[in-house]
């Protein structure tokens, strides 16, 4: 697709975004404040982005109601624009694919649940709490959405259905296909799934909250991403997202994983290491360049930690450099923020 471009002032050229070719997108959970691996994974996906002349859209993925907090989606916003990152789509500045908060596109959800339901991919399970942690403790290996779901629930008969229906609002699940998936990570190389290893995954909790990966892969079709980056640990999900793209009849988008952050224990970083939002940097008055700079060095894609904006950074962008997987602060990992203060 060509893009439309305009000369403004000084030989500057402002792109279209609307029309872009590359379409990619940030979807932030507002369940807690944006820390340093929300905000390492949105410069990259921003770099991708914008190194490519294209559009950015920020979503937030607020489905889960009771976990996320109030004015948490602005605090993230006003976080991102602080660091140096815009979007030109998303819920404060409108866009061709509003609404951009989840909370308010559960129509689109249930009319995919129901293209599923027909063509005869989804089933009812019955599984209580209980019998899901003895699948988790039995050895099928973790899957990032939890333990590998075994099927049984696939297996009833209409009898053994009937009856459990009458005891029990079920979650829905889909079936995924019984074969391998493979796929070439923008950053990461090829990937390969053995048949069933992520197992059957629920789209709609008994509680009635539609399940991220449904949610995620209608959201990017109709908004039309083109490139998804995002952390690590949705790299075991692209699988099951690739089999909704199918079943959905619609083209998937190429994806990236860039590397989670881990404290220096090894740990997923939190709260337990010490100030890692990007808030409470601000707060002890680090500079945004000095934080972008030296997330992009952390990332791999700098040899130095020096100061950078984001802007400075698009001609750098290289996904070949990015660190796959994780990267481990060491102690005292915010020395080199705080002192050059
Ligand atoms: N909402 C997800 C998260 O915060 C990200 C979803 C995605 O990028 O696919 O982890």
């Amino acid at each position: 697709m060509l893009q439309w471009i305009e000369r403004v002032g000084r030989g500057r050229i402002r792109v279209n975004r609307s029309s872009a070719s590359i379409r990619g997108r940030f979807a932030p959970t507002p369940s807690g404040q944006l820390h340093l691996g929300n905000a390492a994974t949105a410069l990259l996906a921003w770099l991708q982005v914008r190194s490519a002349g294209g559009a950015m859209i920020l979503r937030i993925e607020d489905l889960d109601a009771p976990r996320c907090k109030p004015g948490m989606a602005q605090r993230i916003m006003d976080e991102m624009r602080w660091l140096g990152l815009d979007w030109d789509e998303g819920p404060d500045v409108g866009g061709d694919f509003e609404p951009y908060e989840q909370s308010a596109r559960l129509d689109r959800y249930e009319a995919a649940l129901e293209r599923l339901r027909r063509d005869g991919l989804l089933y009812p399970c019955y599984c209580s709490r209980a019998e899901l942690q003895a699948i988790a403790s039995a050895p099928h290996g973790l899957a990032a959405e939890g333990a590998v779901y075994d099927g049984r629930c696939r297996r009833l008969t209409p009898e053994e259905r009937a009856d459990r229906q009458a005891r029990k609002t079920p979650s829905l699940r889909f079936a995924m296909p019984n074969r391998s998936i493979a796929f070439t990570d923008g950053a990461a190389g090829p990937q390969m799934f053995a048949a069933g290893a992520g197992g059957d995954f629920v789209v709609k909790r008994a509680d009635g909250i539609i399940g991220y990966q449904l949610a995620v892969v209608v959201d990017d079709i109709e908004m039309q991403v083109t490139d998804v980056f995002r952390g690590w640990d949705l790299l075991d999900s692209t699988p099951r997202q690739l089999a909704l793209y199918e079943a959905l009849g619609a083209p998937p988008p190429r994806f990236a994983h860039g590397p989670l952050l881990l404290g220096p224990d090894g740990s997923r970083l939190s709260k337990r290491h010490g100030d890692v939002s990007v808030s409470s940097l601000r707060e002890q008055g680090v500079a945004p360049e000095r934080l972008v700079g030296w997330l992009a060095w952390l990332t791999g894609l700098r040899d130095e930690p020096s100061p950078a904006t984001p802007e400075a950074l698009i001609p750098e962008w290289n996904p070949e450099r990015i660190a796959h997987e994780a990267v481990t602060l060491q102690d005292n990992w915010n020395r080199h923020l705080l002192d050059c203060e």
